[in-house]
């Protein structure tokens, strides 16, 4: 009936309404978070499968907005990357994380690196190289011990320009690792010509290793890939003990995951890398 009709309209309207309001206060929201110290990082160890050495973190940022609570990276990186927001985040992860990690090497860790997120966008910012320069001059961390975990649609949205940044940071000692390796264009001609360091098993491939053959075949084509070439191979996503088992017979590298440890806030890791490690 029209009456139906009426209400159907104003149901979807408000509806509507609703997503674009808070699509709009979640921008708004997150303009205010950095300002607001609303951000903070997690930090998810990488360990050396043959020994069990937690050999890095992962930072992971977290943001906490009093009304809404946890909000998924997964969420408001797109957006903070759409509004272009991403540069002053992702600076502000980068001089965290590197601090961070300056500090628990000098109370002991002392060869504790970190993984750093790096977004398409930031890496086509002509001032990225210059700020992961001072983020490591502030922090006082070497940057040996500073890894840029970037996508491959990252790097190849502008190939040319992102390659000659990934060598400028090369050379000055940062390393550079493709994550999420196999979700995207995976092509070997181009991965011939990328500086890489290492290569992240993206973690589809490495959850179902154990009961899809397929994936078990793939994990192992770019573990001989990586020997090949002669960049280091680490899986995440590792969930479980026969997982990690798995990895460690086909000799991948290093791992992380659940199984390992989860993302954890600075004091917790604290605790964490205090006890002894088995697996
Ligand atoms: P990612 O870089 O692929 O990070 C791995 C994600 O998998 C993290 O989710 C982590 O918490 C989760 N994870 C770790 N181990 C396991 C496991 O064993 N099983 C499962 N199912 N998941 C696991 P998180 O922290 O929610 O981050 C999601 C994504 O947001 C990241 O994916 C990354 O793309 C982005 N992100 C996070 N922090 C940053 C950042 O500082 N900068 C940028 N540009 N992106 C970030
Ligand atoms: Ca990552
Ligand atoms: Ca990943
Ligand atoms: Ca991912």
């Amino acid at each position: 009936s029209k009456q139906l009709g009426g209400n159907r309209i104003t149901f979807y309207e408000t509806e509507m309404k609703q997503k674009i309001l808070s699509r709009f206060e979640l921008e708004n929201y997150l303009r205010k978070a950095l300002k607001r110290s609303e951000f903070f990082l997690c930090y998810q160890p990488v360990i050396d499968l043959e020994n069990g050495t937690i050999i890095a973190n992962e930072a992971l940022i977290r943001w906490n907005q009093p009304r809404l609570g946890l909000v998924s990276p997964a969420e408001f990186i797109p957006l903070a990357e759409e509004i272009g927001l991403i540069d002053e985040i992702g600076r502000w992860v980068l001089n965290e994380a590197c601090q961070q990690t300056k500090k628990w090497q000098q109370i002991g860790m002392h060869h504790l690196g970190i993984a750093v997120n790096v977004s398409g966008k930031q890496l086509q910012n002509p001032a990225f190289f210059q700020e992961v320069r001072l983020a490591l001059k502030h922090s006082g961390l070497d940057s040996n011990y500073l890894t840029l975990e970037l996508t491959e649609s990252a790097m190849i949205q502008k190939l040319h320009s992102s390659i000659k940044v990934m060598r400028a940071l090369q050379k000055m000692g940062i390393k550079i690792s493709i994550d999420d390796f196999g979700t995207g264009y995976s092509s070997l001609s181009y991965l011939r010509s990328l500086p890489i360091n290492s290569l992240k098993i993206d973690r589809s491939f490495v959850n179902n290793i154990q009961e899809t053959p397929i994936d078990m075949a793939i994990v192992k084509a770019i573990i001989t890939m990586g020997e090949g070439l002669e960049v280091d191979i680490v899986a995440e996503g590792v969930e479980t003990r026969e997982q990690a088992d798995i990895l460690r017979e086909l000799q991948c590298d290093y791992a992380q995951g659940y199984f390992i440890q989860k993302p954890l806030a600075s004091h917790e890791f604290e605790a964490f890398a205090n006890r002894e490690i088995r697996i």
